[in-house]
């Protein structure tokens, strides 16, 4: 292919990033993902491992690594509460030397970098919805700073990088994101209450379950990854998210019905700094990118249920 490119996805064989890969791969790409499978899995990324264009290295971030590429996906970072907090040092070091070492390789080989940010940059937010000029309202020092503060870090790399490097640098701001090849055990909302819906476990809803989130299908959210990462002279931030506002006990009652399950809700303690709403303002993406997203989410969470159904079976 005349336009195939060398690909860098760190993070590729996690969630967003086996999904990422799979696309690109489609797309005609020589694909490299770089993971050190903390939370990755080698079955997310198994139906391409033979493909020739695709190759799985097994590396941390947090480490220097040379190869000559044209475009770099970093994802690389436990994304669910539970993981990050597992090691809170190693999730800071993720964020602030593996985005450096990142950046490092794509200022010398000259290659243009997307990094993976998160809502979590606008803590627990005093502006709703959302805008990306919103500073946000992080607590620094609580049990979700290290994500939350080490990827504002990560994000003031990425425009050092530009300003003062020429680095072609660009910030996604990822809102919460669910759907197949989420892992079962990450604590994250939606596959906790998918699985526990269908074995019948009770659903555990932390507080009353009226904090909202707002839930953006992964494909939805590759596409606009894609179309970020060819956009010419927009380096964002940009905020990437579906902006169908639920609340926590919306989402776990939709959840029952669909399963058909008769599983109870059991309310849980919240935990410290939940953010009381989140919803993400897709203006700007609309604007620079003509991207909204179209998986509604019945549709997203049908297709979520069914790899869940699929896996507990095996
Ligand atoms: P995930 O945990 O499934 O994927 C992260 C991947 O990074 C895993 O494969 C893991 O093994 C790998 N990894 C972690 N530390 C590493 C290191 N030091 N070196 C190499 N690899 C490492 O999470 P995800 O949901 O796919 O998230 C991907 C990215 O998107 C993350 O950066 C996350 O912060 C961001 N994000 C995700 C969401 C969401 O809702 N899923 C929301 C906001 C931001
Ligand atoms: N949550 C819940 N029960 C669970 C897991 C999560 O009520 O079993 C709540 C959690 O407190 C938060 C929301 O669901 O308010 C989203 O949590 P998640 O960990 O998926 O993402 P984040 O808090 O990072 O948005």
């Amino acid at each position: 292919m005349k336009n195939r490119k060398r690909i860098l996805v760190t993070g590729g064989a996690g969630f967003i990033g086996s999904h990422l890969c799979e696309r690109l791969l489609k797309e005609g790409h020589d694909v490299i993902s770089l993971d050190n499978f903390f939370t990755g899995t080698k079955e997310n990324i198994l139906p391409f491992m033979d493909n020739p264009y695709f190759e799985s290295v097994r590396h941390d971030i947090t480490h220097q690594y040379f190869i000559e590429v044209d475009w770099i996906f970093n994802l690389a970072c436990p994304a669910s509460p539970i993981h990050y907090q597992f090691n809170p040092i190693k999730t800071l070091k993720t964020n602030i030397l593996g985005t450096l070492n990142m950046l490092g390789l794509a200022k010398r080989v000259k290659a243009r970098i997307l990094h993976a940010s998160t809502s979590e940059v606008y803590g627990d937010p005093k502006m709703h919805p959302q805008k990306e000029e919103y500073w946000g309202n992080v607590n620094p020092i609580g049990l979700r700073s290290c994500y939350d503060e080490g990827k504002r870090a990560a994000e003031t790399l990425m425009m050092d990088y530009k300003r003062e490097q020429n680095v072609d640098s660009k910030i996604v701001r990822i809102f919460n994101t669910y759907g197949p090849k989420m892992r079962f055990d990450d604590g994250r909302v939606v596959s906790n209450f998918i699985v526990q819906a269908l074995k019948g476990d009770n659903i555990t809803v932390y507080g009353d379950g009226s904090q909202t989130r707002s839930f953006c299908y992964v494909d939805d959210l590759v596409e606009v990854m894609m179309r970020m990462m060819k956009k010419e002279d927009f380096p964002g931030p940009v905020n990437t998210g579906n902006p169908d506002e639920f609340t926590v006990m919306e989402l776990a009652q939709k959840i029952i019905e669909m399963t058909g399950s008769k599983s109870k809700i059991d309310f849980k303690e919240l935990p410290a700094d939940d953010p009381v709403r989140r919803k993400p303002d897709i203006s700007l993406a609309k604007e620079k990118l003509d991207w909204e997203p179209k998986v509604k989410l019945e549709e997203g969470l049908k297709a979520t249920i069914n790899y869940f159904d699929q896996w507990l079976a095996v």
